[in-house]
């Protein structure tokens, strides 16, 4: 173990003043000629849709439109539900670090059950691995102090499904937890229409205009809306709703990811393994209900799609978790797949378009949208209304620079060194 002190140790951030005051609907709203805030349109109700209207709803009058007849039917539906501290670049793990206490204790009410469930991950290296796995370790601890290594032995305990002599070390990041995703997802969307937002689903957003000094939105069925800041958090798509409305792309990149469940033996205890994920991410597994979740890891590129498994990655994934494992896997329950959207440097983009005014971007989350959503959503909140980025999170080392759009756009301009490189 490390004794190396925790820079934000959670039982003070959960006393931290900030923790909910600017980031709940029941704080008074502004009115503004008789009108509750700004007139805002959110396109996109997956988690970062619904994580900003959640964070808005109060001090703006907030529209969602969702082009699938529920929200959360793309990447939020698909996920692996994981929160660490130790996975994404320097900037997405603060992003993680900064959620975390608001999905520890949500306000009262948000969720009936708990939003983490302690789970831990273990990354694991093979004797061929292990200068990945120091690499890995050192630039952990960083900003996660109680990571630590783990022998082969105390692996093989931990996780004895291994194949014996498999693992020569691991990464245990024992804090890391499993995410109620729908839990987090459906108290951003209920919390946000109690606060007066309105969620339309079955609602593609077709045509965008500049109307009046805002905007005019035309949907695939002919419902007209109208708003004063349009919101793009469309996902895999956010670079064609950035298009449809006269906004130059950013280069977004969504990538193609597997994920399948397969049956445990009988007699098998799974369910209190940690996640287990390879220090080259080739795989990682977890118990899942009774059951096994696990992914290869894949990220190929793919256009926006509704994606679908490729045969080839599920027979992939079947593989590795064959020659790691001693697991035989006989039947594989139920395989999906999802789009993780990424800029060029891996980090999320937030924030008003220098070139487009009323034009705010909320997308580029890659494989981290979840975890990082509370966050994120008050970054773009305080964009939306024109407020300073939120002193509270500017604590873990978060500065509004490394997440705006024209960082993109603007190769020359340097973005603040956070740390170690991105994983
Ligand atoms: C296999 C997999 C594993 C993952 N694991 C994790 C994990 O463990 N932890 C984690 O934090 N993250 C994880 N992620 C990433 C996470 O799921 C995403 O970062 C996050 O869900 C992105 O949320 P979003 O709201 O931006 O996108 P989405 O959920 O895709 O929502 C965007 C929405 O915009 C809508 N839309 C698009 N265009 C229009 C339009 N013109 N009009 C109206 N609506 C429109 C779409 O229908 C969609 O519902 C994983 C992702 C995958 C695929």
């Amino acid at each position: 173990m490390t004794d190396r002190k925790n820079p934000f140790p959670l039982s003070e951030l959960l006393r931290h003043p900030d923790l909910h005051e600017s980031f709940r609907p029941s704080t008074p709203a502004v009115q503004v000629h008789g009108m509750t805030g700004p007139c805002v349109l959110v396109i996109g109700g997956g988690i970062a849709g619904a994580g900003l209207a959640y964070a808005l709803a109060a001090r703006a009058t907030v529209t969602v439109l969702e082009r699938e007849t529920h929200c959360g039917y793309h990447a939020t539906g698909r996920s692996a539900a994981s929160f660490t501290e130790t996975y994404g670049s320097p900037v997405i793990r603060r992003l993680a670090m900064a959620s975390r206490a608001f999905l520890a204790l949500p306000p009262p009410g948000f969720t009936a059950s708990p939003l983490l469930i302690p789970r831990g991950t273990l990354t694991v290296a093979r004797s061929d691995q292990l200068d990945a796995l120091d690499a890995m370790l050192n630039d952990a601890r960083r900003l996660v102090p109680g990571v630590h290594r783990l022998d082969g032995d105390a692996v093989l305990r931990r996780v004895p499904v291994l194949r014996p002599g498999y693992a020569a070390a691991a990464m245990n990041e024992p804090d890391a937890m499993d995410l109620d995703v729908h839990g987090l997802h459906l108290g951003f969307l209920q919390g946000a229409r109690r606060a007066g937002c309105q969620v339309v689903t079955g609602a593609e957003v077709a045509g965008v205009d500049r109307a009046a000094g805002g905007w005019r939105f035309r949907t695939r069925a002919g419902q007209v809306f109208q708003a004063d800041i349009l919101v793009n958090a469309a996902g895999a798509w956010a670079d064609e709703v950035a298009a449809m409305a006269g906004v130059a792309p950013l280069g977004l990149q969504p990538k193609r990811r597997t994920a399948l469940t397969i049956d445990l033996p009988p007699g098998v205890p799974g369910q209190g393994w940690p996640l287990v994920d390879d220090v080259d991410g080739e795989f990682y597994f977890k118990p899942d209900a009774g059951a096994l979740f696990m992914s290869p890891a894949d990220a190929t590129d793919s256009p926006p799609t509704d994606a679908q498994p490729d045969e080839l990655d599920i027979a992939i994934a079947v593989d590795r978790l064959q020659r790691a494992t001693t697991l035989q896997v006989q039947r594989v329950r139920r395989a999906w797949a999802g789009l993780r959207t990424f800029a060029d440097d891996g980090n999320p983009v937030v924030g008003r378009d220098d070139a487009m005014d009323g034009f705010v971007w909320l997308a580029g989350q890659g494989g981290y949208g979840i975890k990082t959503s509370p966050a994120l959503s008050r970054i773009c909140a305080a964009a939306v209304l024109g407020l300073p980025f939120p002193p509270d999170l500017s604590r873990f080392g978060l500065v509004e620079h490394s997440l705006l759009p024209h960082r993109l756009r603007r190769a020359s301009v340097p973005v603040p060194a956070m740390g170690a490189q991105p994983q």
